[in-house]
């Protein structure tokens, strides 16, 4: 470990995970809120399939990747609008520490 190494800082100018900015979109696909989950069944059975063989043989199950369970056109959507919030943001050298530059939870 490098002591030259930048601390993280403790708020993400953007959230973390990619599935919020698709979350925050409507499902094109099934109709899904901002803020509900997909309705995704074949996505979701195959999840279960894997469980359920996971448990028989003494594995714990996954939890998959919130993205996996979303439909491809939501995940574009919060894909075009995290790029455009990070277009629109200032670099990071002049971003405020702290500060957030997602337009999440505002539209
Ligand atoms: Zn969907």
């Amino acid at each position: 470990m490098s002591h030259n190494t930048p601390q993280p800082e403790t708020t993400p100018a953007f959230p973390p995970h990619v599935h919020e900015y698709a979350l925050a979109h409507r499902c094109t696909t099934c109709g899904a809120q901002p803020g509900q989950p997909c309705e995704a069944p074949r996505k979701q059975a195959r999840v279960d399939f894997f469980n359920d063989v996971r448990e028989k043989v003494g594995q714990p199950a996954m939890t998959p990747d919130p993205l996996q369970l979303m439909h491809v056109a939501r995940v574009d959507a919060g894909n075009r609008h995290r790029d455009k919030d990070i277009a629109a943001a200032p670099w990071p050298e002049d971003r405020v520490p702290g500060r957030r530059y997602d337009t999440l939870g505002k539209a």
